[in-house]
Parts: structure tokens; C-alpha cells; sequence
């Protein structure tokens, strides 16, 4: 085990513990991530006795400065390439009400068995008679190795103890490709409606780690399984399911947009984009219809499903900036690139989608690519072609047309001197009027042009110019 403690940084704990005979240990994720070999700079030392003051002699020694914090009993140290935390060995005891526990001073043991995971549970001792050992009461190695999440307590206690961890269980199956253990999946049914104790941002906090993973399909399908997902996100939930009538099915919008969600995880990392995906469906199930000769339609659900986006992200207190005004564009345009790619593609509809999406017309054609989902390989085959001209015709319009960040060629004030107007409705017609000519191709998007179609234009409103 020695070889786990190669940073300097041990050597140093060790002897301090020696020194002052405090008994001190490597905790939690830390240990874990040595054995799944992921490099990590967060060390969680615990203690047996004060871990504030424990860190100010480690502060001491290292001359740096030690953050305290009084009111968790924690203190932390940075160095250049690590953060420190130090805290005395706890033991816990819970009230209904609240995820704040009662706190006593413990042993080692105790302070493992509080750990919300065996594998999160692993200590490695700092002190001299067994430097470097393994210490694993839980058999969390063997967890590790099973690749299983499982719980030191009775998991239906450990849930409703802090029934946070309901969502770290989730979480950590999903970033680390686990399962969970049976036993903790059946608590967590019976636990989940314990979440309400839990804040929305600690729980969104936890989503977005989910959504983050490689795979995020494997968390919210346990989610979904365990009723929490009704729970902390019930319009996802409500996407799940198919109805049938006259022997016509639709497909399952719950894994479709599981499938759309780990498809666009191929094509990039970014949250938001990530969230679009979750979210481009959203409204199906409000805007289902059956319609008799025709089957099953949707119409509507992208302007529908953009309007939910605000209240969602209001719910799961995600930021209403402009990230969710992204989200919110991505789900209101993601049918404009299928619908063109089906078309014959016209000039004047590409110029619209390069107007309309503007500097996110990359990250919509990425979520449409990922929002193919057919196993008809033939069809899936010929919508990616399509996109792929799509691309092609949306690249030559912009190189030509530049209407990707288009600014009015003739601006609104331009339009009042001209014909010596106030601020008024007249000014945002002709200014329309410029927009889509330039749109559908009747006039280029220049200054001479728009001038010269503004003129033309303003004899139907009955303007003239003033002269000067
Ligand atoms: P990551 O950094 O990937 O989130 P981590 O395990 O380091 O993983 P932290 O949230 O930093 O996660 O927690 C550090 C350690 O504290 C965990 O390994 C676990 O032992 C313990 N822990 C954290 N939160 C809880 C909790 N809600 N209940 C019990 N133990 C917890």
C-alpha cells in the first residue's frame, strides 16, 4: 500500500501524527480513487480527537495558511497541487427532520460507518505501527472490485438518515459504470419520498454530475426505476410510456430521450447542450394527440416544450441566464433541421434556420444529429446524409449571405431619419418588411439594396423621404 502514498504530503502527516500521538488516516474518496486509478487532489484526513487543530499544526509545519471552519469542525489546507481537509473522527446520530446530524467524537470505525458508501468508506492509516494500511471494515475492496454500491448500515437507514445519498448512490452508479446492490435499490423505493427534506440545489447538483457521466442513460433509468425521478423531475418522468390506439403505437419519449441524452454525450461535454436533449421532448406528452386516418402527432411541442424551460429551470434552480436561453432556442428549433433535411432544401429556409439559431447553429445541428435515434440503420443513414447537405447548404448560404449574426442592414433609427419618423409602429413594419426580403432572397444583404427596397417599400405605407 505504501506505493498509494507517494506524495510527500503523507510523509508529513505521518509524523506530525506521530509526534503529537494523534492517531490520523486517508478517508473516503481519495482511497477509493487510488484503486480505480483515478488521480485525484482532494485529501480527506481524519483524525482521532480535533481536526482544527490537527490542521494548524500540519499548518504550521507546511507554513501555510489553514481555513477554518468552526461551525462544520473541519479546517482546510491548499498546496500548489492538493486540498486538504481535516476532520476528527465523528459518530452520528439523525433526526426526522433534518440532514444535519447529531455529532459526537468516535473511532475510526464509527466515523467509517457513517460514510454513505462501502467504497466511500476506505481509510488508509498515517501512523506508525501500521503505516499504510488498509483499513476496511466493510469489505468495500470486494465492492469495489464486484464494481457495487453498497451501504455500511442497514441501507434503509443510511437513506433516511440523509436522504441525500439516495442521489449519491445514483450518481456515483452512473460516473463510475456500478450497480447498485439490490437491497439499496429496494430502500431507495421505499425511502424516496425522504428527498423532500433535501434542498433542489443540492439534488440538481447531483443530477448534473449524472448528466455529466459518460453514460448518463444508466442514472436516470435508475431513477426512474426507484420513483425518484417522479419525484425531483416528474415532466421527465412523464415522458415515459406508450399508448396504442387502433393498433398505432408512438415510440416511448422516456427512452428516446435517454438514447437522444447519451447520443449528444458522444459529440460534446457542454452541460447546456446536454440539458437541451434532456428537455427537446418535453412537451410531447402535453401535446399528444390522436388523430383519426393519421396516427399520433405532436404538433406544437417544441414551442410548448420552450416554454416550459423557464419553470423547469426555476424548479431545479438552474441558472435563468443565458444558458437557459440557449436551452430554451435548442428546444424550440430542433425540428427545423430534420424538417429540412426531408425537404427539397431551399435557399430562403436555410437563410431562416442561420437567422433564427445564429451563433448556436453548430451546437442545433448537434442535438438534431443525436436526436436520430431510428435502428432503421437505412433510415438513420439517410437523415445523417441529408444533415450532412443540410451542413453543406447552411456553410455556402452563410459564406454568401452572412445572415448567421445578422445585424439590419438599415437600423430603426436610420428608418425615422429618413422619413422623419418618431419611434413607432410604421418603423418596425418597414424594418420587417427589410428583414424578409433579405430572408427569402429578394434583395442581398447590403446597405444599397435594403436602401433601395426601403424606399420602394415605404410608397405603400405612404412615406416620403424628407428632404434636407
Ligand atoms: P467526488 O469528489 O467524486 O464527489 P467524493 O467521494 O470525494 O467524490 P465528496 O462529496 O467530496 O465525494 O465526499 C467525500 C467523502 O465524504 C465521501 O467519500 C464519503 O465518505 C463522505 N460523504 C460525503 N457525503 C456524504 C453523505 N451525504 N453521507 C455520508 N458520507 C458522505
Amino acid at each position: 500500500m505504501e506505493k498509494h502514498l507517494q506524495n510527500p504530503i503523507f510523509k508529513v502527516l505521518a509524523d506530525i501524527a506521530q509526534t503529537h500521538q494523534i492517531e490520523a488516516y486517508v478517508i473516503g474518496g481519495y482511497v477509493r480513487d487510488i484503486f480505480l486509478k483515478r488521480p485525484s487532489k482532494d485529501i480527506d484526513i481524519v483524525v482521532l480527537g480535533n481536526g482544527i487543530d490537527f490542521a494548524e499544526l500540519v499548518g504550521k509545519q507546511l507554513k501555510t495558511k489553514v481555513a477554518v471552519f468552526k461551525n462544520f469542525g473541519t479546517a482546510m489546507i491548499k498546496t500548489r497541487d492538493l486540498e486538504i481537509e481535516f476532520v476528527g473522527a465523528r459518530k452520528e446520530s439523525y433526526r426526522s427532520d433534518s440532514r444535519k446530524p447529531i455529532v459526537e467524537n468516535g473511532t475510526i470505525k464509527d466515523d467509517q460507518l457513517r460514510r454513505d458508501f462501502t467504497i466511500n468508506a476506505l481509510a488508509i492509516s498515517l501512523n506508525k505501527d501500521n503505516y499504510a494500511q488498509l483499513v476496511d471494515p466493510f469489505n468495500g475492496i470486494n465492492d469495489l472490485e464486484q464494481k457495487l454500491i453498497r451501504t455500511p448500515l442497514d441501507p434503509e437507514l443510511t437513506f433516511s438518515d440523509d436522504p441525500l445519498r439516495m442521489m449519491r448512490a445514483i450518481r456515483f452508479a452512473t460516473q463510475l459504470e456500478f450497480s447498485i446492490d439490490e437491497s439499496a435499490i429496494n430502500a431507495i423505493k421505499t425511502q424516496k419520498e425522504r428527498i423532500s427534506i433535501v434542498s433542489k440545489e443540492r439534488i440538481t447538483d447531483e443530477l448534473n454530475k449524472i448528466i455529466l457521466s459518460k453514460t448518463p442513460s444508466i442514472g436516470f433509468k435508475y431513477l426512474f426505476d426507484t420513483g425518484l425521478l417522479h419525484l425531483v423531475f416528474p415532466q421527465m418522468a412523464n415522458l415515459y410510456g406508450v399508448d396504442i390506439i387502433n393498433g398505432k403505437g408512438h415510440k416511448d419519449n422516456f427512452y428516446h430521450t435517454l438514447q437522444v441524452l447519451d447520443n449528444i454525450c458522444e459529440a460534446t461535454d457542454d452541460l447546456w447542450l446536454r440539458w437541451a436533449a434532456i428537455l427537446h421532448d418535453i412537451a410531447k406528452p402535453a401535446t399528444k394527440r390522436f388523430e383519426e386516418g393519421h396516427g399520433w402527432t405532436f404538433h406544437g411541442h417544441e414551442d410548448k416544450g420552450a416554454r416550459m424551460v423557464p419553470q423547469i429551470f426555476n424548479q431545479l434552480k438552474l441558472p435563468l441566464n443565458e444558458k437557459m436561453k440557449l436551452v430554451q432556442k435548442l428546444v424550440q428549433l430542433h425540428l427545423r433541421p430534420i424538417v429540412l433535411a426531408q425537404e427539397v432544401v431551399t435557399d430562403s429556409a436555410v437563410r431562416r434556420l442561420l437567422f433564427d439559431a445564429g451563433e448556436d447553429i453548430e451546437s442545433l445541428m448537434m442535438l438534431c444529429n443525436a436526436d436520430v435515434t431510428t435502428k432503421n440503420e437505412y433510415k438513420v443513414k439517410k437523415y445523417r446524409n441529408n444533415f450532412e447537405l443540410v451542413k453543406q447548404k447552411l456553410k455556402d448560404v452563410e459564406e454568401r449571405d452572412k445572415v448567421r449574426n445578422w445585424q439590419p442592414p438599415i437600423t430603426g433609427t436610420h428608418i425615422m431619419e429618413v422619413f422623419g419618423l418618431g419611434a413607432g409602429k410604421e418603423v418596425g413594419l418597414i424594418k420587417n418588411s427589410i428583414r424578409e426580403a433579405i430572408l427569402e432572397g429578394e434583395i442581398k444583404n447590403s446597405y444599397e439594396e435594403a436602401l433601395q427596397f426601403m424606399l420602394e417599400k415605404a410608397k405603400e405605407f405612404g412615406l416620403q423621404p424628407v428632404k434636407r
